[in-house]
């Protein structure tokens, strides 16, 4: 029986890189019902809203999505779909796997990392207050005198559920995939009680999983510089949302850049899967982005479904066809100018291709 998938196509890059994906999927042979939805500034046009209910109602009831990049806009405007789908479907962990494959130009050559972030409180819970507002004068009100009168505010929530939640789901990650070691990252040193929490959460999972997964810590200033000298020493890397999200980027860079970066957002009993970068909007409608990272979500897509043999088989034709680096976008050429570069659907008939000949 077919996959019952939600699509959302996204905005910027987002529909080339989808279409790719969707057919290099399919080109599988595992076979798929795609629920197509919009979301994003383009829909914002007419629907009023860049986040409208079908969406969430059809990946309420699918269960699982596939999603091309959505812009954001910066400082004003809508706040991130990107955010809300992982907040309003309570899709609590981010995983990010960062691999070197043989072709890809970069500094490293035997990375294997996966960065496990908590997707929904930290920074990005969205509790804000404007400069000059009466919330913001309540608070720093509070503060005797340790913040500004001429200060908006940000609030950082880390709870025990959330903190729990996240490193469970990654010690069960290194259990699932046969890893050694999970390390937990923050800034405990100077957020005592937030990250503190964090930290004590996280000795207290790590307890169950003794003598079957390795517990380690980083403070995540001295994690940043660990990655960029020896990133072969670590493993699985879990922390809260705004570490997560830098490390990522950080991460990508390690193996090759945003280009071959993929992504994984989970709940409970529900998935959205996503390339770690954004919607390139100035590329739009080229066919010439990179489609490695979303195909690569798919991959992981296709693993969270247990269709193992046919993640394999897509993971090596992708391997496969950077190694050769005939068919690859202009961003894995050693000349981004170079011409023999092809375009984001030409990359997919090349792993298409490769699938069916293997
Ligand atoms: P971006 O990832 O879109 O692009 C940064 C640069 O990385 C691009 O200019 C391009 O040179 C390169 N790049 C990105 N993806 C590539 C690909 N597939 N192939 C080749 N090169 C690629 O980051 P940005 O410019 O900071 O963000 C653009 C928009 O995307 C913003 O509105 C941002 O909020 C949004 N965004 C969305 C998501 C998401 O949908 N999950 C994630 C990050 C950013």
């Amino acid at each position: 029986m077919a996959y019952q998938v939600t699509l959302i196509r996204g905005d910027g890059t987002g529909p080339e890189l989808v279409e790719a994906t969707r057919r290099v999927l399919e080109g599988t042979g595992v076979a798929f019902e795609w629920d197509v939805v919009e979301a994003g500034v383009d829909i914002m046009e007419t629907a009023g809203t860049p986040l409208p209910d079908n969406v969430l109602a059809s990946i309420r009831k699918n269960k699982i999505a596939l999603k091309g990049p959505i812009t954001t806009p910066i400082g004003t405007g809508f706040r991130s779909v990107n955010v809300a789908l992982r907040k309003e479907l309570d899709l609590y962990a981010c995983i990010r796997p960062c691999k070197s494959y043989v072709g890809v130009r970069s500094r490293y050559s035997d990375v294997d990392l996966v960065i496990v972030r908590e997707n929904t409180e930290d920074l990005y819970a969205g509790v804000e207050y404007p400069v000059d507002s009466a919330e913001a004068g309540q608070i720093i009100g509070m503060a005797n005198g340790k913040i500004r009168q001429d200060s908006a505010i940000s609030i950082k929530p880390i709870s025990r559920t959330g903190s729990r939640q996240i490193v469970k789901a990654a010690f069960d990650y290194a259990v699932e995939n046969g890893r050694k070691k999970v390390t937990a990252v923050a800034k405990a040193n100077i957020m005592k009680y937030t990250d503190g929490l964090f930290y004590e959460i996280a000795r207290e999972v790590a307890k169950d999983y003794e003598g079957q997964v390795e517990y380690d810590e980083w403070l995540v200033d001295a994690m940043c510089m660990q990655l960029v000298q020896k990133p072969e020493n670590y493993d699985v890397l879990v922390m809260e949302n705004l570490y997560g999200d830098i490390l990522s980027d950080l991460c990508a860079g390690l193996v090759g850049g945003l280009g071959v970066a993929p992504g994984a957002n989970i709940g409970v009993d529900m998935a959205l899967f996503e390339a770690t970068h954004g919607s390139a909007p100035k590329y739009k409608n080229q066919n010439k982005v990179n489609p490695t990272a979303l195909i690569l979500s798919g991959y992981l897509m296709l693993k969270y479904l247990k269709e193992n043999e046919a993640a394999a088989r897509l993971e090596k034709a992708v391997a496969d066809v950077i190694a050769e680096g005939k068919n690859v976008t202009y961003d894995m050429k050693a000349d981004r100018n170079d011409p023999t570069a092809v375009g984001t659907a030409e990359m997919a008939d090349a792993i298409i291709a490769k699938m069916q000949a293997g």
